[in-house]
């Protein structure tokens, strides 16, 4: 396995980084003495396999600069920053990471969702600063019963139902289709969920018509009551009309792990406390990174041996 030339693009994972040096012949992105555009030209014959992730991705620019690329092997399940479209065209393959992340990031929905309604990061920092012994807290809103609307029932958005039913909510859904199998309701029009939503909560891939799927009227649906939490992808919401909706209470809160322009989430929402900002953590559990990591190297080594992948994305 040797031979294979793989590109790492960041330092995911030390472990990753680790095992992909012991199998292969690995070149380190971020390490290039020179620019990454002169360091990938120097290697770009050599380079036939590319490691990545969400935050960086494998542009049209990389692409095309690594003549000899066979294989683009994300770190993620998402795959919304890798041109999929020159993949196909030059018949390089694409592998992700489904199903080993969803446990993870559904959790976290449910930990934005607590964390948003019941306030748990304000009274945190309340505590902390010794306001607990002279000061009141506001009343929090309650989670359990609430009536919660999911973009998206697909592994994660499926998984995040299932949690939330142990909470008593009514759940919902929008998506492209409805699912014949299944039990909660489903809304045509994302309007709709969103109107009948106490906590909005967005699953769905980002693509081109997901891009600002959640605009002004999808927002002023949800109302000054609501929440919406974002645990996919941060173009999926129109950031600047969330900001505005938040900064002028014609949103209830906010729970986001995503933003549009990471790791720069919008400033003005620092100082709202009903908004709770995670940086793209979704799936960071020691356990479920040590799999993703598992799952990208077999998917690798089974393209050298000339296997089928494990999880082709193309
Ligand atoms: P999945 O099983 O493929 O689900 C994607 C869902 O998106 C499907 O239910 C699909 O429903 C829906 N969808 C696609 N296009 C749509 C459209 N135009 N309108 C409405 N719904 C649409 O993927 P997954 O494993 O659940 O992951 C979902 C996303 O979560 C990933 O793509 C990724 O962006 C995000 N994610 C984030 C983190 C994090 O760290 N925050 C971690 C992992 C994943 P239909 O096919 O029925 O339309």
């Amino acid at each position: 396995m040797g031979t294979l030339g793989v590109l790492m693009t960041f330092p995911m994972l030390p472990y990753l980084e680790e095992e992909l040096a012991k199998r292969f012949n690995l070149f380190r992105l971020w390490q290039s003495p020179t620019t990454k555009q002169e360091f990938l030209r120097q290697n770009s014959h050599s380079i036939r396999a590319v490691v990545t992730s969400s935050r960086v991705g494998a542009g049209s620019d990389m692409i095309e600069g690594l003549p000899k690329l066979e294989i683009v092997s994300t770190f993620s399940v998402g795959f919304d920053s890798i041109d999929l479209r020159k993949c196909r065209e030059r018949g390089i393959r694409v592998t992700n990471t489904p199903d080993v992340l969803t446990d993870d990031v559904a959790d976290l929905a449910i930990g934005l969702i607590l964390s948003t309604l019941r306030r748990i990061c304000v009274l945190d920092r309340y505590v902390r600063s010794g306001f607990w012994k002279t000061g009141h807290s506001e009343l929090a809103s309650k989670f359990s019963g609430k009536s919660v609307g999911i973009v998206g029932l697909g592994r994660i958005g499926s998984a995040i139902a299932k949690r939330a039913e142990a909470f008593s909510c009514p759940i919902s859904y929008f998506s492209r289709s409805e699912k014949p199998n299944s039990k909660y309701k489903y809304y045509p029009s994302i309007i709709e969920l969103a109107a009948n939503s106490q906590v909005l909560v967005i699953a769905c891939s980002l693509t081109e018509e997901t891009r600002h799927i959640v605009n002004r009227e999808v927002i002023e649906a949800l109302g000054p009551k609501g929440v919406l939490v974002n645990i996919g992808r941060g173009p999926i919401v129109d950031e600047p009309e969330l900001v505005s909706a938040l900064l002028e209470g014609r949103l209830g809160g906010a729970g986001l792990d995503v933003f549009d322009n990471e790791p720069e989430p919008p400033k003005q929402l620092f100082g709202l406390d009903n908004v709770v900002l995670l940086p793209h953590i979704g799936s960071e559990t020691h356990e479920t990174c040590k799999v993703m990591a598992d799952l990208v190297i077999r998917n690798l080594e089974a393209h050298v041996l000339n296997k089928p992948l494990l999880t082709p994305v193309v």
